[in-house]
């Protein structure tokens, strides 16, 4: 028998009219790519995302077309998120640190028919331009004071594109499970993949990330993403903000510490979201120019391991807490959050808790899986890959098979090695493809690199496993030395040998200048593989 209730489908435009209707005076701020500030609030951004719409469809842009973007965090990507779900169509949002092969490779696997690009990002897109087999047009994200030369073809001005259309326009109905937004995913190794979500995995997922025990979201919060849209949808937050009408900061193109820090005290921040490299960046200008952001309550830090010496900073320097979470582009992306439970009193306890990626938000399942795919015990030991599911999680990538994503029993292999301790805290060892394999056993590169970065003359760290002739492969530390200092490897050795397994510790010690990142901002193990990888260990 089936319930009596009213089969309405979730979709992602509800989200706007319901904050124009409630929270409709609440603010959106920009920094935006010209360099103002702008300022405007939910009821604005909707009647404008409403003009967009009726625009997008002049342009015969239909359900199920793909529409791409190329831009930072500012109010005119949010419109362009809503505008085109809203009419059925897909936010294909493009990383613009990604080589223009991939780019060429993911525009045309995707199909995308227009491309709304930043003033700043159009030579990325005229650099491939003449590849890309199915844009019919190129939207400049400016006013036409600020457009700039280019050689492309079929440009159109965004401020007049949303001038010459009116406002009239009821977001039509489809099902809520049209898929609504397309993210690849960086690829380090083979073509990038694409996962597709769909109105209601993002509507499931925006309920799931405002809860007090997720993403805390609500009105009187005001919530900064420098996470960028261009990657999973700001971790969800473009939609969990609008849900619940919280006062949104975008950052546009400057991410660096003074610029964000400038946001943080003009906005009265109380909630910002980042990588770790970001927080870095923050954390430096604020010791420097002795500073802080007395409104900030709380950071989510997450997309690579949150060093303990990052946690403690700004939880015991500053007073803000700091939550630690994992997910990946394929689980749209929220999958865990690390928050100590209320009966952890203990400090140390409460912080070895928070050093883990934590316990899965509720509508993800967890487990950890050996070679054979036999679940591993949850006893906080056990090391395995780590495999999940629930409704925000891709079934298959886009245009693939559902066996490249899926493994017969229906969970998703996230590609990380993980322990799963018995109070249900996840900690991530290893992406499986970076775990070092010493004399048969795995040595888990994080927990290393966590501990040498509480080193205070360290900056930045990696480990990664460089061959012996005895073991296998040993594990090399690469550091990034802090404040002009350069700690020897017997320094390094001398700081962690009471505090790791004894046969975890590096055979040896590099500096470098800086970490290689990726287009999301992780640090690039293949490239210190290739730059490292026949580096003679003293032990060899
Ligand atoms: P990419 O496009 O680089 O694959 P994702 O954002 O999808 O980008 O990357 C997801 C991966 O990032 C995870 O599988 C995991 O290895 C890593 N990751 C994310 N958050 C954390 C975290 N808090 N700690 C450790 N690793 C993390």
């Amino acid at each position: 028998m089936l319930g009596n209730i009213m089969d309405q489908p979730l979709l992602i435009s509800s989200l706007l009219r319901h904050a124009d209707r409630t929270s409709g005076d609440r603010e959106i701020v920009t920094r935006t790519v010209e360099g103002t500030i702008h300022r405007y609030t939910y009821r604005d951004a909707h009647m404008r995302a409403r003009r967009l719409a009726n625009a997008l469809q002049a342009l015969d842009v239909k359900l199920g077309d793909r529409v791409a973007t190329m831009a930072w965090n500012t109010h005119r990507h949010f419109e362009v998120y809503y505008a085109v779900s809203g009419i059925g169509a897909v936010t294909h949002t493009l990383n613009p640190r990604l080589h223009g092969s991939q780019l060429t490779y993911i525009m045309n696997h995707a199909e995308d028919a227009y491309v709304f690009v930043d003033i700043n990002l159009v030579a990325l897109i005229e650099a491939v331009a003449d590849d890309l087999e199915h844009l019919k047009g190129v939207v400049v994200m400016t006013d036409r004071a600020h457009m700039p030369e280019t050689s492309l073809a079929n440009v159109l001005c965004y401020e007049e594109l949303i001038e010459s259309h009116s406002d009239d326009l009821e977001w039509r109905s489809f099902d809520e499970n049209t898929a609504s937004s397309l993210c690849y995913t960086s690829g380090t190794t083979g073509n990038p993949k694409g996962a597709l979500f769909s109105h209601r995995s993002t509507m499931i997922h925006a309920y799931a990330s405002a809860l007090p025990d997720v993403l805390h979201m609500g009105e009187s919060e005001v919530i900064l993403p420098v996470v960028p849209m261009f990657h999973v949808n700001a971790w969800g937050i473009p939609y969990g903000a609008t849900m619940v009408g919280a006062k949104l900061v975008f950052p546009g193109p400057r991410l660096d510490g003074a610029s964000i820090h400038e946001l943080l005290v003009d906005e009265d921040v109380t909630c910002a979201a980042g990588v770790p490299t970001i927080w870095l960046m923050l954390l430096a200008h604020w010791r420097e120019a002795e500073t802080q952001a007395p409104a900030l309550k709380r950071t989510v830090i997450g997309g690579s391991a949150c060093p303990e010496s990052m946690i403690r900073e700004f939880q015991e320097d500053y007073g803000i807490e700091v939550r630690h979470a994992w997910g990946m582009t394929e689980m749209s992306p929220l999958g865990t959050v690390s928050i100590p439970k209320p009966s952890m009193t203990d400090d140390t306890e409460r912080m070895r808790k928070q050093i883990k990626q934590g316990r899965p938000v509720f509508g993800v399942e967890m487990r950890i899986v050996d070679d054979t795919g036999a679940e591993l015990p949850r006893d906080g030991v056990a090391f395995g890959n780590l495999e999940v599911r629930g409704p925000w999680i891709i079934d298959n990538y886009f245009k693939l098979d559902r066996s490249e994503s899926q493994n017969a029993a229906g969970w998703f292999a996230t590609g990380d090695v993980a322990t799963i301790d018995a109070d249900g805290y996840m900690e991530i060892t290893d992406r499986s493809k970076d775990v070092i394999k010493s004399g048969g056993e795995w040595i888990g590169s994080i927990e290393i690199e966590n501990l040498a970065m509480s080193h205070p003359e360290v900056a930045q760290a990696a480990v990664i496993g460089v061959p012996h002739p005895k073991w296998d492969e040993r594990p090399l530390l690469i550091i990034v030395p802090a404040g002009g200092k350069s700690p020897t490897h017997d320094d390094m050795i001398a700081f962690m040998e009471n505090k790791l397994t004894k046969w975890w510790l590096p055979d040896d010690t590099v500096h470098i200048d800086e970490l290689p990142l990726g287009a999301t901002g992780k640090v690039l193990k293949t490239k210190l593989r290739e730059q490292f990888g026949d580096h003679t260990l003293p032990t060899a």
